[in-house]
Order: structure tokens, then sequence, then C-alpha cells
């Protein structure tokens, strides 16, 4: 769901982002822990997600808080593992001691089952791996969700990465791989992958809840996750975050409400009858530059589009907002000047439920 540009994060990636600011922003070492101080949660989120090779603004957390916004997620597009090692790099250090300053709440989101079910697992058990449509495993991309094995493996590897992540909100996001498909063995071709996908998150969050009561776990709508699961409920805890990539943007989102129409707002009022509208996020892309051609901007910014767009969505009930803000970088500010977008999409969040 990213530009294929920034799919791969490297240690050369990290080292690369460091060598072109972070490092050079830091003010001395980050003190203590690492760990954000925990901002106000229980408000309404306004938040944005970046992928660490995008941080070459200077102090991207401390402009995002500027900007009215109090939460900033990092995001990888394939690998959990991979961001820990950006987290535990010394620009990762650097970026969460910039939260911490500007008391903004950190979280993390990343494409997970390919860490949480191991690929190198294949060799030895091929069950724990989905079916694909020609009723062979594979350990391309998720897991058989009626293998108690791979849930249980999941499950552990899920609690192991939400006590690695410094998260300051106690929300988690495991997403799918590639939000794509999930099994088609005989057991579980019967649910969609929706539905699927509902089994492995409501199996982590009673496993996270084991050690930490109030910890909730994101069931993203999006891509072949986007229509509503329809035979299993969430678990306590599991709460819908819906992004609808593929959407339009030249229009407002209050005029594309056919179920015939990819990501639809139909998708929308359908995941809002199995998912409480009051814990709902909308994981948007109003502000990533790399989501629209050529990927490198001017962003196509329309501010009364936005503001249509967040009537929109607060007439169903939601409260909580996110925008992928990716490309919002230094280059980004050398070729077309300061991004005066942030701010306004910052303010408007802000304005909402003042
Ligand atoms: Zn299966």
């Amino acid at each position: 769901m990213q530009n294929p540009k920034l799919r791969t994060l490297t240690r050369r990636g990290f080292v690369g982002a460091a060598a072109a600011g972070l490092v050079a922003l830091s003010t001395g070492r980050p003190r203590g822990s690492s760990q954000a101080a925990p901002a106000d949660v229980a408000a309404p989120i306004r938040g944005v997600v970046m992928v660490p090779e995008t941080l070459t603004l200077e102090n991207w957390p401390g402009r995002a808080k500027q900007a009215g916004l109090n939460t900033f997620v990092l995001h990888h597009p394939e690998s959990p593992e991979a961001l820990l090692q950006y987290v535990r790099s010394d620009p990762g250090k650097v970026l969460l001691a910039q939260c911490t300053a500007a008391r903004i709440n950190v979280e993390f989101d990343f494409h997970a089952m390919r860490d949480l079910v191991p690929r190198e697992l294949f060799d030895k058990d091929p069950s724990l791996f989905r079916m694909d449509d020609q009723g062979r495993r594979t350990p391309v991309r998720n897991f058989c969700v009626h293998s108690a094995a791979a849930l249980q493996t999941a499950s552990e590897n899920a609690v192991k990465y939400a006590r690695a992540f410094p998260t300051t909100t106690g929300c988690f996001y495991y997403w799918s791989d590639a939000c794509a498909a999930w099994c088609r063995c005989p057991k579980c071709r019967d649910l969609s992958d929706s539905d699927q996908l509902l089994v492995v998150e409501n199996a982590l969050v009673a496993a996270l809840r084991k050690a930490q009561p109030e910890a909730k776990v994101a069931h993203l709508a999006c891509h072949a996750s986007m229509p509503a699961p329809q035979q299993i409920k969430p678990a306590p805890g599991v709460f819908l975050q819906y992004a609808p990539v593929r959407r339009r943007y030249d229009i407002p989102y209050s005029e594309q409400t056919g179920r015939d129409e990819v990501d639809s707002l139909w998708f929308l009022e359908q995941n809002l009858k199995v998912f409480p509208a009051k814990t709902a996020q909308v994981l948007e892309y109003w502000i990533d530059v790399t989501r629209f051609p050529p990927g490198t901007g001017p962003l196509p910014w329309n501010r009364d589009r936005f503001l249509a767009d967040l009537k929109t969505y607060t007439s169903l009930g939601i409260r909580h907002f996110k925008s992928f803000a990716n490309g919002v970088d230094a280059g980004y500010v050398k070729r077309h000047g300061e991004p005066t977008f942030v701010p306004e999409f910052g303010r408007a969040l802000e304005k909402l439920f003042q």
C-alpha cells in the first residue's frame, strides 16, 4: 500500500536517513528511557503515519505537535523486525526523544504476519501456512488461521513485539501481509479474508491482554480485508482501522458511495455495522505525497475537499483520524516550499471536537 520506493527499509536506508538530517537534528543523546511521555490517550487521535526513510525534515514530531497533531506513528510496509531495528538505532532514539519532548503519542504499525509466523517454519511444518487458490501451501504472505500452532506462534510473537516497541497508547497494529489474501484450505475457505484476519486479531488481543488488560488491536480494513467481516465478531479491544487507499481523491468521499465502487464509503458503513464507530480510526492518504503521481509532489491538496471528507466521516461517528504523510520530507520542502497543508490538516482535526 506504499510507493514501491519505500518498500525496502534497509539498514542502509536508516543510515541514509540519518545522514540526510535526523542525527544532525539531535540536541544530544536522549536521556533515560526512549519511551515517549504519555499524552492524553483518551483524546481523539490526530495523527500522521510515516516510514523512517522519509523522516528527513527537521524534528517531524515537533512539527506535528505545532500543527495541532497528537500522535506520531512509525510504519513499516513489511516487517516489525525491520522497524524495531530502526527504533533501536541512533536515529530512532533521536526521533522518540523528539516525541517525548513534544509530548506527542507514539505508535507503530506494520504488515506483520511474516514475522509473527516466521517463514522459516515452512520447511518444518507447511500446515502452519496458507493454502493458495491452486491448493498448495505457501509461505508467501499470511498463514492458515485454522492452524492452532500458527495462531499460538503469532500470539507469542505479538506479545514479544508489544514489549519491544515503546508505544504510548496501548494500541497495536499488526496488519496482514500486503493486505492480501488469506488461506484457502478446506477449513478456512468459507471464511472471507476479513473474517480470517479478525480470527487472528481476536487471538492477538486475547494474548496481549494477559499482560496488558487495556491493550487494543486494530482490524485493518484495506484491499482484501476492505469488506466487512460476515461471520466472526470482534473480541473486546479489537477496533476498526479503515484505510481506503484506492478511493478517489479528486472528488469528495461523500460522492463515492456505490457498493461496486472500489473502497467507497459503502464499505465503511458496512464495517461500522460490525465495529463501534466511537473507537474506529480512519487511516487516510490526504497528505501522503507518495500516494499521488509522480510521488514527489506537489501534493494535490484541496482543503475544502478535505474538510468535506471530515464532515462525511464525523457524520458516521468517527473521532479518530490519521493520514500517511510519506514524502513530506526535506526534498519536498526544497522542491515545493513549506508544506502548509500539514498545519491545515492538524488544525482542522483539532477543531473537530473542541
Ligand atoms: Zn487454512
